[in-house]
């Protein structure tokens, strides 16, 4: 993961919220049962504000690795020296922590595992830093240095690229671009050996060395896979050397892909990787249910016999934004909603959940590292533009936000774009101010559970669902229901038949159906709305198809169905070309007399002043177009042409034509819908 703006808004299903209802207690939730705890039985629960499970094997004993990435803490540090003189974090006490200080709170607080990124040459030419910590070697040396004398042990993530490498880039470093693969082989072998012998020469306890980061799609400028292996045989070779007790991890994610996790550790297997962890990533918004973790992480382990952990993870405690960086879980255009709470609580339920997902694994699963906890504002922003500028400031010099305006240079379509500061200060374990939140202490937590905070629901999904006339009505069976203080989980769910049956599925328009959830003996309303829509003239009008055949697609490369941005559903029709873009996308059908209206959304940008946007219909010579403009991420334009057809038979072509003089426009067109008023 990593800060960029553009994630903004997480997916929404929609949910009932309880809160106004009046809320429903459980009696009294008991923490699982400890199996393996030495004595037999479980510890005491500590007395909390906070709900925490016990989650037996979780202790230094069991060997669990309870990780936090704080990869940013360098830079902020650095930040701070120029702008107040203070350090920000603090202790429980309020005490202001020097950064030795704050690596001893996160050891007492229950963290034994430091992660740390380490780029290449985070450096442009003039030796301005890229941001995101500006983390080299030297910076993850400093910090390796804190975590030890702190008692933690240090995984180092090592990216291969000279800034962020995540499933959309694996950007090769600037001086190895013009190597051959074997080159490349030979200085990733030797960078990997000279990086941890430096780490060890410095008294950094290395116990773990990620070769890659989110190597999914690609990793170091390689996409085809014995490229890819080779690379990542070459690294562990040199984490060998160094030191046979360290542990090699290759990093993936997008466990919610069917079949994607297999079919990486079958890569590995196939080429002979040697490595003993495979780690991927968890983001509840993203990534799928943790049920689904589970068990494509113990596939992995018990096919390959293979170590697992999460090795990124994280739950945000407020939807505000700290520090004038819109952050990439934050308020959408519909109500934001989730499988948790936006509080402390929701992120200790969210940890948890996580490391019970991993635990039920069973052996193989031995940690869990929670993604920067600590990137909190430079500065609180006030909402004026002098502190705003200030914050600007800090970020460009010390590297403290996610990207600066010098990493254009090297990665001028993401970070040249949307530079800035932390998209990620609500999902930190301190406040804006540097804090420490209840959740900070979930590590330490877990080993024993808590006792004193109760669990409440919180929500149960309201399913909205979309048919076209002469589908059939499917009601779901389950619903997700959520609580205040643990993980979200699915129940069964009994409609109300009388209002099922008048669902008439033959007619257009809007259908309420009410239900009922069971949760602990208390029964929850449950509301379901269907739409019933005219069935449309066009074929694959919101791109779900993988058939295209029905589309013409005629101008600049680039353009095509993808899962970029949808309006609905899951696919659209993505434009992006990183020069000028001039392309046409229609399809032609063939038409009765009567009076139609074609319509469809469209989002987008970086088009420039003198672009040209409009979506049009061709009958014979004679066409009408409806401009529309692009204004931005999101932001759905909804162009709409009425026309009439006088005869019946006649060939009608509807489409869409983007024409942008300025490089690099995107967008995505999506719901083309042809309608008619006549039959
Ligand atoms: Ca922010």
């Amino acid at each position: 993961m990593k800060g960029k703006k553009k994630y903004l808004g997480i997916a929404a299903a929609g949910l009932v919220l309880l809160a106004a209802l009046g809320v429903i207690l459980f009696k009294a939730l008991t923490p699982s049962n400890g199996i393996g705890s030495i004595s037999g039985r479980d510890p005491i629960p500590q007395e909390a504000d906070i709900y925490v499970p016990y989650i037996a094997g979780t202790t230094d004993a069991d060997g669990f690795m309870r990780g936090m990435d704080v990869s940013s803490v360098l830079a902020l540090y650095n930040s701070w020296q120029e702008a107040d003189g203070s350090s920000h974090f603090k202790n429980f006490e309020g005490e202001e922590l020097d950064i030795q200080g704050f690596f001893n709170l996160l050891h007492d607080t229950g963290t034994n595992y430091i992660r740390l990124r380490v780029w290449n040459d985070p450096f442009d030419a003039d030796g301005n830093g890229y941001g995101g910590g500006n983390v080299d070697i030297n910076a993850a040396i400093e910090m390796g240095q804190y975590a030890t004398n702190a008692g933690m042990k240090v995984l180092i993530d090592f990216h291969y690229s000279d800034f962020w490498a995540d499933p959309n880039k694996q950007m090769v470093p600037k001086a190895w671009a013009d190597l051959t693969i074997d080159e490349k082989a030979d200085a990733l072998y030797e960078y990997t050996k000279d990086c941890l012998l430096q780490l060890k020469d410095a008294g950094v306890d290395v116990g773990m060395v990620q070769v890659g980061n989110e190597t999914t799609n690609g990793f170091c400028g390689e996409v085809n896979w014995p490229n890819i292996t080779q690379l990542f045989s070459a690294g562990s070779r040199a984490v060998r050397e160094v030191d046979s007790d360290i542990l090699v991890a290759i990093h993936f994610t997008n466990p919610e892909k069917a079949g994607n996790l297999a079919n990486r550790a079958k890569k590995l297997y196939n080429y002979e990787v040697d490595y003993d962890v495979f780690a991927c990533s968890y983001y509840p918004f993203w990534h799928g249910s943790l049920e689904n973790l589970t068990t494509v992480l113990k596939d992995v382990a018990e096919t390959y016999d293979k170590k697992v952990v999460v090795a990124e993870t994280s739950w945000a405690f407020t939807l505000e934004d700290g520090d004038g960086n819109g952050n990439t879980v934050a308020v959408g255009s519909n109500d934001t909603v989730g499988d948790y709470e936006f509080s402390a609580q929701g992120q200790a339920s969210e940890i948890a959940g996580v490391i019970q997902a991993v635990k039920n694994v069973g052996e193989s699963g031995i940690g869990v590292f929670y993604w920067e906890p600590a990137w909190i504002p430079v500065q609180v922003y006030d909402g004026t533009d002098a502190k705003l500028a200030e914050n600007r400031a800090l970020w460009e010099k010390f590297g403290s936000g996610w990207a600066s305006s010098y990493a254009g240079v090297y990665d001028p379509n993401d970070a040249g774009r949307y530079y800035g500061g932390s998209a990620v200060d609500n999902q930190a374990l301190f406040d804006f101010e540097g804090n420490p939140l209840e959740s900070l202490n979930t590590y330490k937590y877990v080993q024993t559970g808590t006792t004193g905070a109760e669990i409440r629901v919180t929500g149960v999904e309201s399913p909205v669902l979309d048919y076209t006339q002469g589908d059939a009505l499917s009601l779901p069976t389950e619903l997700k229901v959520t609580y205040s203080a643990a993980s979200p989980e699915n129940l069964p769910v009994v409609w109300n038949e009388a209002e099922a049956a008048a669902v008439d599925m033959n007619t257009p328009g809007t259908y309420t159906v009410h239900g009922i959830v069971m949760v602990s003996e208390e029964e929850v309303e449950a509301v379901c709305a269907v739409t019933v829509k005219k069935a449309g003239l066009l074929k694959n009008p919101g791109f779900e198809d993988a058939d295209m055949a029905m589309y013409k697609v005629e101008g600049s490369s680039g353009n095509d169905r993808t899962n970029d941005d949808p309006h609905s559903g899951s696919y659209s029709f993505h434009f992006y070309n990183s020069g000028t873009v001039d392309f046409t996308v229609e399809q032609t059908v063939t038409l009765n007399a009567g009076h139609y209206v074609f319509s469809l959304y469209a989002q987008g940008g970086d088009v420039g002043e003198d672009a040209n946007t409009f979506a049009y219909v061709k009958i014979g010579d004679n066409v009408i177009s409806e401009p529309f403009t692009l204004i931005g991420w999101v932001a759905w334009q909804n162009p709409e042409v009425s026309f009439d057809v006088d005869e019946d038979g006649v060939e009608v072509t509807v489409g869409v034509n983007i024409t942008a003089a300025q490089n690099g426009a995107w967008g995505t067109l999506d719901d083309w819908e042809l309608l008619t008023d006549s039959e």
